[in-house]
Formats: structure tokens, C-alpha cells, sequence
């Protein structure tokens, strides 16, 4: 998706039983940084004290120094990568958010976006609530200090009862960390071991990296507690059909990870390979663009027999410096991220495999460089539908008006990013490329408009209006 990329949301990390914990949830977090890079923070405990750090930027901007994460002291941490979904950018809306209710503190990591925000928001402000953030986490917390149950479990499933949407959430408390999920699954959260330790995890990369052993997911519909005798989980629903954010597997979860029980790299695969069937191309070579539609390239490659070609090389540096491009740099806006090799692309036909077209202005100028390089042919083709709805349960994507395939048929968005062919994979085989079944369903609302649980944009506090791409 190149420059235009859809924001991840956020990715969280917990460890139960280490010393150093805090350590663990950092390197746990490195790994999910591409699930969100606005800030970052962790939160530990040691029984006794609670010790937090939290800042704007991406992990190791905000823990530039070894000593933030050495006074992060005690055997149990939560930590939070963050992208807004809702909530300004703003360093009171930083996570983990720790607050000390009646029986004692807390600390919750959220990913996910609730849709009921703005009538509990209403409601616990008239009952006093004072907000110290605009993020929809924080009602969770406000419920929890109203709840009448003592223990914590109690006063987490109380509170998110009452809520709807997406959210897979991680709290800390002074003797447990609690993990819990949505009914619909929407976001990933996995469990893994080593020893005593327990982790909980957005995506499973994170416990490669940390050398745990992978378990099984939080079931939708599931608290899970870890404490000192290990960890046990109790479904607090049942019988909910899950509906997973099929863009997970599509694009933003890493191919090295698994979530939702399915390998992101072999359902990507998967989706290249129908893709190649459903629409086959006349050409020379396969290309991808780097790094979002490799492994579907792959795919494609694989079952159309077309050669797979490095043709695009991405900048992996361009945006992680402080130095301001200027003003003739910007305009040179996707040569500052990718360059052609001119090589492999002359007098070519081309098969350019991209996981999905959000506004089409970086794939238009990405075919243009394509075409300047000498390739005779250009055809795209896309492992996932025109998206044509916004999201919300926790995706940026623009207004409806911005999406190019808004409005547009397929030959219309072939004429506006200006290619020789287009073939979108469509509903049908992308789901055929995932396993469903036995309650297991996936969410396709910004596809098709149907959205799984009910969304009332008044109520939702997502503004369809924001615009939130990287540029
Ligand atoms: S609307 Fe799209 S991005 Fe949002 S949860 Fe559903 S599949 Fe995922």
C-alpha cells in the first residue's frame, strides 16, 4: 500500500512472572512497532508500586535511555504501541492509562475501537466522571470504578458488558494481568508460556522474539488471568458467530505472525495464488510492492507460473528522521520512498500484486515510474476487493468520498490510476483463502457495508471525516 497506508491502530504486550518484565514488554513492543508509532509507554509493578513510562514517538524515542526501562522495576508489565483511532494526538491519550480505584490500581492497554462511545461517555460525565483523556479506553476504566464487584475480574467483565465494538485489552493489576476480547474477535490477542511466565501478545511475533511458547488465542468472548499458579480463562460469551478483521491477515499483522489460529503468511499466499486464478495475466514478470504484498507477489507468482521480480526497492528510513524534507523533496512524494530497477523492468510486461488500493494516488504514481523505467505493459492486480466503507472498529481509512473506489467501477478506477488492466480479488475467494466455520467468520464491512455489530455513527465517536494517511 505503499505511501498511502492505512494507520495501524495499536499492539499490546503483557508479561506475568519475570523479573524483567518491563524488558520483555519493551522488546515484546519492538516487534509490534508497526501496529502503531505515535507513542508508547509501559507500566510495571512490583506487588507493592506501580512505576510508569509513557511518550510520544516510537519505542525507542520515548525509551532512549536504559534507565526509563531499568526504574520499570517488578516481575509484571502491560505496554501499549499506539496509533489514534479515537482521541486526538495527544499525550494525555499515551497508554497503558493507570488510574487507582476503590480496591486498588490499574493499568489497561486497549486495541480496538468501541462504538458506543459517546452515550457512556455522556452518561459517566453526568454521573460526575471526570475525563483526564478523549480516548474510548478510558471509559472502560470509569465503568470499572462503578462497578460494584470488589474483586478485579469482576469489576473488568462488569465493565465491558457494557460496551460495544472492538477491543482486545490488557490490564495490570497489583496481582494479576487480565487479558480479554470482544465476542466478535475483531482484534488479535494471543497467549504464550515459558516456565511460570505468561505473555499476552497482539500478534504471536512477539513471543518468538521473547521465547515463549505459543498456546492459543484469547477466545472471543474470554478474560484470561495470569497470576503466579499460571493462567486460566473463562468465557463470559458464547455462542457468538466471530467476525475478525479480515485486513489483519490482509495487510496489517506481520506474515511472520499468527493470528486468529491462521499463519498470516500462508493465508497471504493463499490469497496471491486465487488472485492469479481469478484473474490471470498476460505477462512477463510479477512484481510487488515492498513490503505489504510480498508474500501475495509470491503467491501469485507460484500459481501462474509468471517469474517473481525484485523491481521496487523501498526506503525503509523515509519518515524516521527528524529533518524536515522540503518542499521539492515532498513533491518528488513516492520517488522519496521507492526507486525502480530499471534492469529488471525494461521493455517488460508487468504484473504489479498490491494488497489493497486505498485512495490510488501512490499506485498511480508508483505505475507511472514503473512505465518511466521502460516496462511495456503495466496490470494490477489486488489481493483484496475494492474497500468502499469506512471502518469502525479501529482502521483509519478516509472519508467515503476519498476512497477511490467509491462510486467507481473497476474500469473506472483502472482509468484513474491509469493501467493496462485491473483485477481485484473478490469477497467470495478472499474469504475462500481464510478458514471459516464452526462460529469462525470474518468481518468484510469495509467491502461490502456490513458491518457485524451494529454501528451508529452518532454514537460511535469515530468521525468518518478524518483523514489520517501518512503523506
Ligand atoms: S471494516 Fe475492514 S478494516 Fe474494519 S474491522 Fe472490518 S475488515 Fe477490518
Amino acid at each position: 500500500m505503499g505511501l498511502e497506508k492505512i494507520r495501524h491502530h495499536c499492539g499490546v504486550t503483557a508479561v506475568w512472572g519475570d523479573p524483567n518484565a518491563a524488558e520483555l514488554v519493551f522488546h515484546g513492543l519492538y516487534s509490534l512497532q508497526h501496529r502503531g508509532q505515535e507513542s508508547a509507554g509501559i507500566v510495571s509493578t512490583d506487588g507493592d508500586h506501580f512505576f510508569r513510562h509513557v511518550g510520544m514517538g516510537v519505542l525507542t524515542h520515548v525509551f532512549d535511555t536504559p534507565n526509563k526501562l531499568k526504574e520499570l522495576k517488578g516481575f509484571s508489565a502491560i505496554g501499549h504501541n499506539r496509533y489514534s483511532t479515537t482521541g486526538s494526538s495527544s499525550p494525555f491519550n499515551i497508554q497503558p492509562l493507570f488510574a487507582t480505584l476503590r480496591d486498588g490500581p490499574i493499568a489497561i492497554g486497549h486495541n480496538g475501537n468501541l462504538v458506543n462511545t459517546k452515550p457512556l461517555r455522556a452518561m459517566l460525565q453526568d454521573d460526575g466522571a471526570i475525563f483526564q483523556s478523549s480516548t474510548d479506553s478510558e471509559i472502560i476504566i470509569h465503568l470499572m470504578a462503578r462497578a460494584p464487584e470488589s474483586d478485579m475480574r469482576g469489576k473488568l467483565l462488569s465493565a465491558i458488558q457494557k460496551v460495544q465494538g472492538a477491543y482486545s485489552i490488557v490490564m495490570l493489576s497489583r496481582d494479576a494481568i487480565y487479558a480479554a476480547r470482544d465476542p466478535h474477535g475483531v482484534r488479535p490477542l494471543c497467549i504464550g508460556v515459558k516456565g511460570k511466565s505468561t505473555v499476552f501478545a497482539s500478534e504471536s511475533c512477539a513471543l518468538d522474539l521473547l521465547g515463549y511458547e505459543y498456546v492459543r488465542d484469547v477466545y472471543p468472548g474470554e478474560i484470561v488471568m495470569a497470576d503466579d499458579s499460571g493462567w486460566h480463562g473463562e468465557r463470559f460469551t458464547k455462542g457468538v458467530t466471530t467476525h475478525h478483521c479480515i485486513f489483519e491477515l490482509i495487510y496489517f499483522s506481520r506474515p511472520d505472525s499468527r493470528v486468529f489460529n491462521e499463519y498470516v503468511d500462508k493465508s497471504r499466499r493463499k490469497m496471491g495464488k486465487n488472485l492469479a486464478l481469478e484473474h490471470p495475466a498476460d505477462a512477463d514478470i510479477v512484481i510487488s510492492v515492498p513490503d505489504s504484498s510480498n508474500t501475495a507477489a509470491l503467491g501469485y507468482s507460484q500459481r501462474s507460473k509468471i517469474r517473481f521480480e525484485l523491481a521496487l526497492i523501498r526506503n525503509h528510513y523515509v519518515g524516521r528522521t527528524f529533518i524536515q524534507p522540503t518542499k521539492a523533496m515532498r513533491e518528488m512524494g513516492v520517488k522519496l520512498k521507492f526507486n525502480t530497477v530499471g534492469g529488471v523492468l525494461k521493455d517488460k510486461k508487468v504484473v504489479i500484486v498490491e494488497d489493497s488500493i486505498v485512495r490510488g494516488t501512490t499506485l498511480r504514481k508508483l505505475t507511472e515510474l514503473i512505465r518511466n523505467s521502460g516496462a511495456k505493459e503495466v496490470h494490477v492486480r489486488v489481493s483484496s476487493p475494492p474497500i468502499r466503507h469506512p471502518c469502525y472498529y479501529g482502521m483509519d481509512f478516509p472519508t467515503r468520498t476519498e476512497l477511490i473506489a467509491h462510486n467507481r467501477t473497476v474500469e473506472e478506477v483502472q482509468e484513474e490510476i491509469k493501467v493496462d488492466s485491473l483485477g481485484y480479488l473478490s469477497v467470495e475467494t478472499l474469504l475462500d483463502s481464510v478458514r471459516r466455520g464452526n462460529g469462525v467468520d470474518y468481518c468484510t464491512a469495509c467491502f461490502t457495508g456490513k458491518y457485524p455489530i451494529p454501528v451508529n455513527e452518532e454514537e460511535s465517536g469515530v468521525e468518518g471525516s478524518k483523514i489520517l494517511f501518512e503523506e
